[in-house]
């Protein structure tokens, strides 16, 4: 499989467009050129201040971003099958939050464009990601790596085609509704990216980490022992990503903000899109006017804890937005009307896959029922002539955003992936799991080595993939996540 690396501005390119014409010396042209440049230097360096973590405040001199946003409300308008849990046993009955699609559009000032889409969703396929991407790259021409679009997780929303289908003891009838479903969502979820497109006006864009500490590593504790414990353990990263954006009269337009976590805390038959739905409603009251776009950060082995009762996510949801809150209350940082955006698509590899004989002699053995439908998918495609594959395609994307550095990972994202990521770009950096494709859980290989959970070790059921992942796959993600980062400004 070849890996394909799309930028929408290759690196060097802002360089070499401003390089001399090739023959070798500068002209008088040129020279007058720099001299104007360094004079801008002189005068944006004047109009620069170091903030508390020694990263320049820059003071822009005019508003040369443009940005644009979009909210739609995607709460499915008859019952659909609830994603994220393979116990429910019928769909959703009522809501309790609407679930809302929405889309921020910003563009620099050389007019380069990219869209950030957040959705109160367990998640997309990447067959459906690449469809909703392929239409807008045909409607706005703006190309995948311009575009990064991520599911909150939240697992009160409703299943989507192709996701975690296999844990779902859904029948024909219901897997057509939720098919339905789907195609009415990608329909709306263009729009609603062409809107905030529409939506463009001058503004400023901010950026800061904010910190709340209500993620427990679930992998290291208990939830049955956790009111017994006085030490919580195991790896956390409590950053609250925050990106504002302002109009020209300073009217907050958006907030962009995340936080790495599980949405888990409700598990019944009701619509809502769980802590991050409750975060999104208090900011927009704290700041009318204001859309709040939440993206879920590397929270695969991070749960709310305790759970399970609606006061109990609109606690963590006011947590959460407080955390925003602060951020917006104190200096941020504004950022250079600058962006970058670089996308690519690397293999993942997996263990071999199975043949006929073992898939049929696996579900006769297997005893959980998800395990059974993985069994019978595999000998299904196996029968109509398909070849499982060894690789998986996973999407790898970083943006810069004047100083902002954002990587987009797909898939179920552990939190070691954010530590490990801040370790080598910097601890400002925002990290998105659960973007532009929620396959399996993405382990460390000391995670994957250790054999981390039954999550990891059934996430290939779940996600309909052939095999677990070989050992290896944190080098290729964070190798090319170091290649797409190395932008040249
Ligand atoms: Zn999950």
């Amino acid at each position: 499989m070849v890996s394909i690396v799309m930028y929408d501005n290759p690196p060097g390119a802002w360089l070499k467009g401003r390089q001399s014409t090739g023959k070798g010396h500068i002209s008088s042209q040129e020279r007058r050129i720099i001299c104007v440049t360094c004079l801008l230097l002189v005068v944006m360096c004047c109009s620069a201040k170091t903030g508390g973590d020694g990263r320049q405040f820059f003071t822009s001199p005019d508003l040369a971003w443009k940005a644009g946003v979009a909210a739609t409300v995607i709460t499915p308008q008859e019952p659909v099958w609830m994603g994220g849990y393979s116990s429910r046993t019928y769909p959703a009955e009522r809501k309790v939050l609407d679930l809302w699609a929405k889309a921020l559009y910003l563009e620099d000032a050389r007019k380069r464009g990219s869209l950030i889409i957040t959705c109160d969703l367990v998640g997309l396929s990447k067959t459906v990601s690449d469809r909703i991407k392929d239409e807008l790259l045909e409607k706005t021409g703006l190309s995948k790596a311009q575009i990064i679009l991520n599911c909150s997780h939240t697992h009160s929303g409703p299943v989507t085609s192709g996701n975690l289908i296999n844990i779902y003891p859904i029948d024909s009838e219901n897997l057509a509704v939720v098919d339905q479903y789907t195609e009415w969502l990608c329909e709306q979820l263009v729009a609603l990216a062409v809107k905030a497109m529409q939506n463009a006006e001058p503004a400023k864009v901010f950026s800061r980490n904010g910190t709340v500490r209500f993620q427990v590593n679930r992998r290291k504790n208990m939830e049955s022992e956790l009111t017994n414990l006085t030490e919580l353990k195991g790896a956390n990263d409590y950053s609250v990503p925050v990106l504002k954006v302002e109009d020209k009269q300073g009217n907050i337009k958006a907030i962009v903000f995340g936080y790495a976590c599980h949405p888990t805390v409700l598990n019944g038959y009701e619509w809502c899109g769980d802590y991050p739905g409750f975060a999104q409603v208090e900011l927009e009251k704290l700041y009318p006017g204001a859309t709040a776009l939440f993206f879920q950060g590397a929270g695969a082995d991070q749960n709310p804890l305790p759970r399970r009762s609606i006061p109990l996510a609109k606690q963590y949801g006011k947590e959460l937005a407080a955390a925003v809150e602060r951020v917006i209350d104190e200096p941020m940082w504004e950022l250079q009307p600058r962006l970058e955006t670089a996308y690519s698509e690397i293999p993942l590899e997996m263990e071999n896959p199975p043949g006929e004989a073992e898939l049929v002699k696996l579900k006769e053995e297997y005893t959980v029922d998800y395990y059974i439908r993985w069994a019978e998918s595999m000998l299904a495609k196996l029968r109509r002539g398909e070849k499982l594959p060894s690789a998986y395609t996973y999407p790898v994307q970083v943006w810069q955003l004047g100083d902002q550095t954002i990587v987009a990972l797909g898939g179920e994202l552990m939190i070691s992936y954010a530590l490990r990521l801040k370790e080598l770009l910097g601890e400002n950096i925002f990290v998105m799991g659960y973007s532009n494709d929620v396959t399996g859980y993405i382990p460390s290989d000391a995670e994957l080595a250790t054999k981390w959970g039954e999550e990891i070790e059934s996430s290939h059921f779940e996600f309909d993939l052939p095999a677990k992942w070989k050992p290896g796959l944190e080098k290729v993600i964070l190798d090319e996540v170091i290649t797409l980062s190395k932008f040249n400004f």
